[in-house]
């Protein structure tokens, strides 16, 4: 179109809705930071639309005590303007707002959808049947030996898992899978994934047969969606496996997932080899003649051999300490530490020291883990029990942890993550919170409004 064709229209907010223009106009709405009025450009391309006339701009604005766009500080009684597909126009203070603006108000917080950063959706048919406070390594036989129920009761946990974590407010999520149950719903799109297809096998022979399964998975899983091949744990993955693991993803540039120090016997297990982890490992009948102590806590271990490439997400940390962390980010350029608080305590009723992640100055991540070893798949319920064990950690910083920061690490941030022009992040209200002190409270409850 050359420039002797374009008309200008004029375009007022409310709920009339312009129909085959809307995703032209909504191009043009990102561009644009007027707030009640535009004065749009349009090439004479859109042929319904008559010339010079009034029009009614489908827009919502969500305005509540607090919103914290995350990217930014945050705005007492601001403003989310939003068009009706959820994509956002422009957050700003309210003062600037026409006094006839049309403006939902909330009481309580605005923040983006929550980012689910570690999940294992195809567990979710374990709800409530395996035993809290058992310690990791009873969680592991109790899990292995328990009968999967048919397809079918699997199929519609994981629809009724996905449903909860939509209802509170989770956007995205880093989905472990071992099988492909879950890839059906996935391919759904219902919620954003990145799926880590998990291997393990602690026997060197077994390495290229799980790896060669992993591959089927990988080539099977649908079209178009975030995928990569991750290790378990650090006592699950053979030398071998490894090497196979950092090889493909090099060449996939893949970021990677693994259990990290999740008790202690995960440590007595690499510093002594004793403890719990090495029983159990023992009672599968693995022969650990050719496994040797070292002396050091488990992540000083196995990290080397994971790509520096890759962004790295370490899971649970329940028992890293300080010494660990900084051994870690000095041999590791590209570390994301995620906390599912709600399994450390199902599992070893034992919680990782928040502060020590705070001090080194850690990028920190949220995720629910599965139905075997939680109440609840929210990350709200995670941000609850953070706040409660650790109140010194400012709710900013929790809100960042279970929003920007997840969405950055699953590569999701263009459109997911924080409030901000021309992302598309959904709209969580949180309420029922200590306004006064903006703390989570137990009574805190998160609402989707977008
Ligand atoms: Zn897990």
């Amino acid at each position: 179109m050359g420039l002797n064709h374009e008309r200008f229209y004029y375009i007022r907010s409310s709920s009339h809705y312009i129909s085959n223009s809307s995703h032209y106009i909504r191009s043009i709405l990102q561009n644009r930071s007027s707030f009640s009025r535009y004065l749009i450009k349009f090439s004479c391309g859109i042929k319904k639309i008559p010339r010079y006339s009034t029009y009614i701009c489908p827009m919502r604005k969500i305005t509540a005590d607090y919103i914290f766009p995350i990217a930014s500080k945050p705005m007492k009684n601001g403003v989310v303007i939003l068009d009706n597909d959820g994509l956002i126009l422009d957050v700003r203070p309210c003062l600037e707002m026409n006094i006839k603006d049309e403006v939902e108000y909330h009481e309580g917080i605005i923040c983006p959808g929550f980012i689910n950063a570690h999940c294992h959706l195809e567990l979710s048919f374990f709800k409530g049947l395996l035993k809290e406070h058992t310690g990791l390594d009873v969680f592991i036989r109790d899990i292995l030996a328990l009968n999967r129920p048919e397809l079918a009761v699997i199929e519609q946990s994981i629809a009724d898992a996905e449903q909860e974590m939509l209802s509170n407010g989770i956007v995205a999520v880093g989905d472990i899978s071992n099988g492909n149950t879950t890839y059906k719903q996935k391919e759904k799109q219902r919620l954003n994934y990145h799926t880590f297809i998990e291997v393990f096998a602690f026997d060197p022979a077994k390495s290229k047969d799980v790896f060669d399964n992993a591959m089927r998975l990988f080539a099977e899983y649908p079209e178009g969606l975030k995928k990569s091949i991750t290790p378990h744990a650090p006592y699950s993955v053979s030398d071998e496996l490894f090497r196979m693991i950092t090889d493909f993803s090099m060449q996939n540039n893949a970021i990677l997932s693994i259990h990290n120090q999740e008790c202690e016997g995960e440590n007595d297990l690499f510093k002594t080899k004793t403890g719990t982890i090495f029983e159990r490992i023992k009672s599968w009948g693995n022969n650990m003649d050719n496994f040797h102590a070292t002396g050091k806590n488990s992540i000083e271990n196995y990290l080397e051999k994971m790509p520096h490439s890759s962004k790295t997400l370490l899971v649970h940390n329940t028992v890293t300490t300080p010494d660990d962390i900084h051994w870690a980010m000095a041999h590791h350029p590209q570390l994301y530490w995620c906390f599912c608080p709600n399994a450390n305590l199902y599992i070893e009723n034992k919680l990782p020291n928040y502060q020590a992640f705070l001090d080194a100055h850690t990028t920190c991540v949220v995720g629910t883990d599965s139905y075997a070893s939680n109440w609840s798949l929210s990350i709200l319920d995670e941000l609850k029990t953070i706040a409660k064990h650790a109140p010194e950690l400012p709710l900013e910083l929790l809100l960042t942890w279970a929003t920007k920061n997840g969405a950055e690490f699953l590569n999701f941030d263009t459109q997911l993550g924080t409030l901000e022009k021309g992302k598309r992040p959904g709209i969580n209200l949180i309420y029922d919170l200590d306004m006064e002190h903006l703390k989570l409270t137990s009574e805190t409850k998160v609402k989707r409004l977008i």
